[in-house]
């Protein structure tokens, strides 16, 4: 069986006994109901390092009030059996008293890059990742640790806080894996009804067509080609946009129109109970 640990103490003589033996120590984090998008990173991270930590931690202050925490699917054996598989060597599942200790009180917050796009519909959510992630670095201390870009948002706010507070981690960002349809694969994608699953398709689809009319309109404003967008996926199925947008691809700047330079297009829709987010590249 693949090794597993709950405390942080356990956790801490686990990767000491390995960095004595001279590994690169390279970590994922998870809050489960794994995937291919999530054995992604475990095989990135096998491909860069000679041990690899996942945490699997559902991260309750990352959720918002009337959000899904308690709904979120949970599959703990199937989970550690897809990291074995993978070939992950240790996996890290700490309950939330051991992660948040009776009157903690500590945040990390990280201003700009959080407000807007996921940070507008959800307030609270990234000071959740942000503190959380630093715990867990702290709590790991990896050489390197890996990020879908899946998360944009999520991905470089990590980037930028690692970066502001000096702590000496390699981010790595992984390409978003998707179903052979295009759909990003989601944890979330699990909440998804037949019908609701091939509506959910527009998402991907829309931010392809929005790309190319992005690239065909170089050096024009964007605002007509995103409106379009939102109204694709209204058409296309989805109940709500919480936003499309142009960004810078580093700062997350909001680009009035694409001058050629790396940006990206990220939307979140909502559908019946479940928000889904994506998000491409452009140039
Ligand atoms: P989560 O379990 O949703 O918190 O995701 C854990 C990590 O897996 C995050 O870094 C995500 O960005 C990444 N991830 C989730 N879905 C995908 C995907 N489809 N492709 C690549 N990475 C993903």
């Amino acid at each position: 069986m693949i090794d597993t640990v709950r405390t942080i103490a356990a956790l801490r003589d686990r990767v000491a006994e390995r960095r004595q033996a001279g590994a690169r120590i390279g970590f994922v984090p998870t809050m489960g109901a794994l995937h291919e998008g999530h054995l992604s990173l475990v095989a990135a991270a096998l491909a860069q390092c000679d041990a690899v930590v996942v945490s699997i931690f559902v991260n309750p202050t990352q959720f918002g009030p009337g959000e899904d925490f308690e709904a979120y699917p949970r599959d703990e054996s199937a989970d550690l059996e897809k990291l074995e598989q993978a070939g992950a060597q240790l996996v890290y599942l700490p309950a939330v008293d051991e992660m948040y200790p009776e009157n903690a009180t500590t945040v990390v917050n990280v201003s700009g890059i959080t407000e807007g796009l996921c940070g507008g519909a959800r307030p609270t959510h990234f000071q959740g990742v942000t503190t959380v992630v630093t715990k867990l670095l702290m709590q790991v201390l990896p050489d390197a640790a890996f990020f879908g870009e899946k998360d944009y948002q999520q991905l470089q706010t990590i980037r930028r806080m690692v970066r502001d507070l000096d702590i000496p981690v390699e981010i790595i960002g992984v390409p978003t894996v998707r179903e052979a349809d295009g759909l990003a694969l989601s944890s979330r994608n699990l909440y998804l009804s037949a019908d609701e699953r091939r509506e959910a398709l527009s998402l991907p689809a829309t931010l392809q067509a929005v790309a190319a009319k992005l690239r065909q309109a170089q050096g024009e404003p964007a605002a007509a080609h995103l409106d379009w967008g939102r109204a694709q996926l209204l058409q296309g199925g989805f109940d709500s946009v919480d936003y499309l947008e142009l960004r810078d691809a580093e700062t997350l700047a909001v680009l009035e129109g694409w001058e050629g330079q790396p940006a990206r297009l990220l939307a979140a829709a909502r559908i019946g109970k479940t928000r889904l987010i994506d998000n491409i590249a452009i140039g």
